[in-house]
């Protein structure tokens, strides 16, 4: 059992990294992590985490009662107490506001899609739990939708919540969220999203074992969204056996629907015009035959 002291310092320097990695601003953002059977030590309300001290932590018991601490346990203080009636195996838990996966977050965008092997052996998939007013009990309700299954989520139009079996396991993972976010959106600039193969997908979830990965859930790699991401970690893959990675292309989704970037293959790619472009060509095609 780690020293409650050595803990307190641990929380002190993720929040710094946190903070100095613009994850949070201001007093966004919280920690916790559990202090023996039924005892948490948790950032207090109202604190930025860049700044705080070992001395301001809160200890609080799994129904949220404060029993030690000058300061109130912070305001998200029920997603963490959710988090850890769910989860007996999660050991700390972090909720941050990456500006980049937050960017996903809003725009309804999970980062669900197959395209790196990293990701995929340790989160699987990082779904979006529903938006929730913060603080209220909405959002331990919205995220016991994915916590039995995922060690990472988005939270729509809010942030992301990591956990893991200590703190920096869990800090490290908002950290590969935030990591992989940024990659993502590069490739949606520049307009290509390669996948991983659904089969190549399911090799390296076998590799999980012998990288030493201990994951919630298995990986469900497949097109539809006919699994449930309660029981499993829904993957977009394609499938196919000759090819371990599988050309795709992004079309931008103007229907105006979910928002999910809509792929199809090269050779249905979508052209856009301009109508001025397109009656040029017409002119030019019209000409070219007189
Ligand atoms: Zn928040």
């Amino acid at each position: 059992m780690t020293p409650e002291s050595t803990l307190r310092a641990d929380i002190v320097e993720v929040g710094r990294r946190m903070y100095n990695r613009a994850y949070t601003a201001s007093n966004d953002g919280n920690i916790s992590v559990r202090l023996g059977a039924d005892r948490l030590l948790m950032t207090p309300k109202s604190v930025c985490k860049g700044f705080m001290t070992p001395d301001m932590m809160c200890i609080t018991d799994l129904q949220g009662k404060k029993l030690q601490g000058d300061r109130d346990p912070s305001s998200e203080m029920l997603m963490h107490l959710e988090v850890y009636k769910q989860r007996p195996d999660v050991q700390a838990v972090v909720h941050a506001h990456p500006p980049t996966a937050t960017g996903f977050a809003v725009a309804g965008i999970p980062l669900d899609r197959a395209v790196l092997a990293e990701v995929l052996t340790t989160l699987g998939s990082i779904p979006i739990a529903a938006y929730a007013t913060p603080s209220t009990s909405e959002l331990p309700e919205a995220v016991r939708r994915y916590i039995k299954a995922h060690d990472g989520m988005l939270l729509a139009n809010h942030g992301a919540l990591t956990v893991g079996t200590d703190l920096y396991s869990a800090y490290y993972k908002m950290e590969t969220i935030e990591h992989f976010a940024n990659i993502s959106l590069v490739a949606r600039i520049l307009g290509r999203e390669n996948l991983i193969s659904r089969e190549e997908v399911l090799r390296l979830q076998g590799l999980r074992g012998s990288y030493g990965i201990k994951a919630p859930a298995p990986i469900c790699a497949i097109d539809e969204t006919a699994a449930d991401p309660a029981d499993c970690q829904v993957v977009q893959a394609p499938s196919s056996p000759s090819a371990r990675l599988v050309a795709d292309v992004i079309r931008r989704n103007s229907d105006g629907g979910d928002g999910a970037g809509v792929t199809e293959r090269n050779d249905e790619a979508e052209i856009r015009l301009t109508y001025r472009e397109l009656s040029q060509l017409i002119e030019d095609a019209v000409r070219s035959l007189r």
